[in-house]
């Protein structure tokens, strides 16, 4: 029996690869890239500290079968992701929007939920069925709040005014009226890999019919070799374009060294202000990201850009609000149902802005789907 190719080594591929080989069939796994793990790929710099080299990778779910899933590969670590805005007064601010968040900008002193909901709706617009991102947040948390966290960081995150993103991208971030700052506050699970991603990936992919090549490129003509191909590269890009192109952002990190190991109660900064930068990461405030005893620590800042200005690394598919790229995957999705023995899988596969236990959910079912026959 001919093996099953997958394209990928991320989380969409390794998952595919483990299920499948634990089920007996063979897999052949291929990456284009010179390391598994996908975007979730980390390691340890020269300063001791464990950098996520595609952002920083926070694991939170809701899904209590995907955390026992991912729980047979490396021990984890509870970990309660936090973020703190930068004001323009230098100040910060705790994000998502919180009690204490109202507080600072509105310089009020409000001690309950009640009180914050209350304000929040004074400030509210009277807007019945938003249409778009801007929509939604005036509606739900005013023009003030909206303006200083939301809209230059939208601008420079996705080269597009909130006006023109649909909602459910500023969704990601929830509104929330007490005191409770952690960022994934409502995912009862929340936690970290003890050695890292790139140590839980080896586990993963450590298995008697799982075989994985890197720095090798997927071409069509190899399809022949292999009994089907569950396939995490760019939907566009296989079919060659022929619909148009699928936009994605990209990122481009600065690492910097800087002195000393600051006890910031927080690892992620957001940016508020117009310039190119959206956030900062201080790696050393994650569990186990200290690798040795130093005197300096790693800082990563993230600058959006277009993927084609980035070596064509595609990081986040483009929901706009009027649909358009929704669209366009529908229609490469139609060329793909034509195709025999292929399945599109992932971020890029499917153009969803996904999360890691997301993409670990959709693959646990999609493999299981095909060794019951169902494709
Ligand atoms: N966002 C924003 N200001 C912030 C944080 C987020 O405007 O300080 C918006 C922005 O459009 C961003 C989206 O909310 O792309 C989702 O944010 P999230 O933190 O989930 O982005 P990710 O971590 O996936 O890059």
């Amino acid at each position: 029996m001919k093996p099953v190719l997958v394209v990928g080594a991320g989380f969409a591929g390794a998952v595919h690869a483990r299920v499948l080989a634990e089920a007996g069939v063979s897999v052949q796994v291929i990456d284009q890239r010179a390391h598994i793990a996908g975007n979730a790929f980390d390691y340890v710099d020269g300063n001791g500290v464990r950098v996520h080299a595609y952002g920083p990778h926070l694991f939170h779910t809701k899904n209590l079968r995907v955390a026992a899933w991912v729980k047979r590969f490396s021990a984890f670590v509870p970990y309660v992701h936090k973020v703190r805005a930068r004001l323009p007064d230098g100040r910060t601010a705790p994000l998502p929007i919180n009690l204490d968040t109202v507080n600072i900008v509105f310089g009020t002193r409000f001690e309950t939920a009640a009180e914050v909901s209350a304000h929040l709706k004074a400030v509210s617009l009277p807007i019945p069925a938003p249409a778009n991102a801007a929509e939604y947040l005036y509606a739900n948390i005013g023009v003030t709040l909206t303006d200083l966290f939301f809209r230059p960081y939208t601008k420079k995150m996705w080269a597009m005014d909130l006006e023109e993103m649909a909602a459910a991208v500023v969704k990601r971030i929830p509104l929330r009226t007490g005191r409770g700052d952690g960022y994934f506050h409502d995912d009862e699970v929340q936690m970290m890999p003890l050695r890292g991603y790139t140590k839980l990936f080896e586990a993963m992919l450590d298995h008697p019919r799982i075989a994985v090549a890197l720095e090798t490129v997927f071409a069509k003509d190899m399809l022949a070799d292999y009994r089907f191909c569950f396939n995490s590269m760019p939907i566009d890009s296989y079919f060659d374009f022929c619909l148009g192109e699928l936009p994605y952002r990209s990122l481009k990190f600065h690492h910097e060294t800087e002195a000393g190991v600051p006890g910031q109660g927080w690892s992620i900064t957001n940016f508020t202000d117009a310039g190119p930068f959206t956030r900062e990461t201080l790696w050393h405030v994650m569990p186990h990201h200290l690798e040795r005893d130093v005197s300096r620590h790693t800082v990563t800042r993230e600058e959006p850009c277009d993927y084609k200005d980035n070596g064509l690394e595609r990081y986040y598919p483009v929901k706009t609000a009027d649909g358009r790229f929704g669209r366009l995957y529908g229609a490469y999705r139609g060329l793909a149902a034509r195709e025999a023995g292929i399945c599109f899988i992932g971020r890029c596969g499917t153009y969803q802005y996904l999360d890691m236990d997301q993409v670990i959910n959709q693959s646990l079912v999609s493999a299981e789907r095909w060794l019951a026959g169902v494709t």
